[in-house]
């Protein structure tokens, strides 16, 4: 990465201003002063200036198993919101990947990485994500059989679907798609009461920590959602 992006990227300051603490020697690298923003640091480059180390910033991907009664929001000033669950110096940058509602918990994937956020969400990626459905009634095969086929919900037709039914009120939903309500929404559609919803998994990342907790994946833990 470019010297300058470096230092904005790790909040220095702005591109322009990081450009003026280069010119000006301000930056040390490996212990020699460089005066080039066009340097490329290399991963094991010890970056200072005025003799601190500037930590590298580069991709963030986290992993929130989001209780109940948060809103997938980075503010609003009524219900606490998803972020309040996170402390990070850089957590302002992050995106949330597939918002889940209020009433819903589960998996959450925040990242500042708008290609891999747009890859998780994007309906032409036909990335799954899997649901886990509580419902009121029993759940009989008839019903699982139209979850499975295309739904009209009124201003559209879902996608084939996967669905597998865990126990008498239990059914396993994959869906590719991520519009408003969907789930809730097909669920009344085939006439039964959805009485707890959580997601579990988006892709092949399965949700491994406790509920409120979050943890950073590696790059590679992160594209197991994609
Ligand atoms: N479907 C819903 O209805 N709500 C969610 O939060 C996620 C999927």
């Amino acid at each position: 990465m470019r010297l300058d992006k470096y230092l904005s990227n790790s909040k220095i300051g702005s591109r322009s201003e990081v450009k003026i603490l280069i010119k000006k020697g301000k930056i040390k690298i490996n212990d020699s002063i460089i005066k080039s923003p066009s340097y490329k640091v290399n991963k094991n480059d010890i970056v200072k200036y005025e003799n601190e180390k500037i930590m590298a910033y580069d991709n963030i991907y986290i992993m929130l198993n989001k209780p109940k009664g948060y809103l997938s929001a980075n503010k609003d000033s009524n219900i606490p919101v998803v972020l309040d669950l996170i402390d990070h110096p850089f957590k302002d940058d992050l995106s949330i990947a597939g918002r889940l509602d209020v009433d819903v918990n589960g998996l959450l994937i925040l990242s500042n990485d708008g290609n891999y956020i747009h890859k998780i969400i994007s309906p032409k990626k036909e990335v799954y994500k899997t649901y886990i459905i509580k419902t009121k009634e029993e759940i009989e095969d008839e019903k699982l059989k139209m979850l499975m086929e295309p739904m009209d919900l009124g201003d559209f037709i879902t996608k084939k679907s996967i669905a597998k039914k865990l126990d008498s009120n239990t059914i396993e939903l994959k869906i590719t798609e991520g519009k408003y309500h969907q789930v809730k929404r097909m669920i009344k559609k085939i006439d039964l009461t959805l009485t707890d919803l959580k997601r579990t998994q988006i892709g092949s990342l399965k949700l491994t920590i406790e509920e409120g907790a979050y943890k950073e994946m590696s790059k590679e833990e992160a594209l197991l959602a994609i």
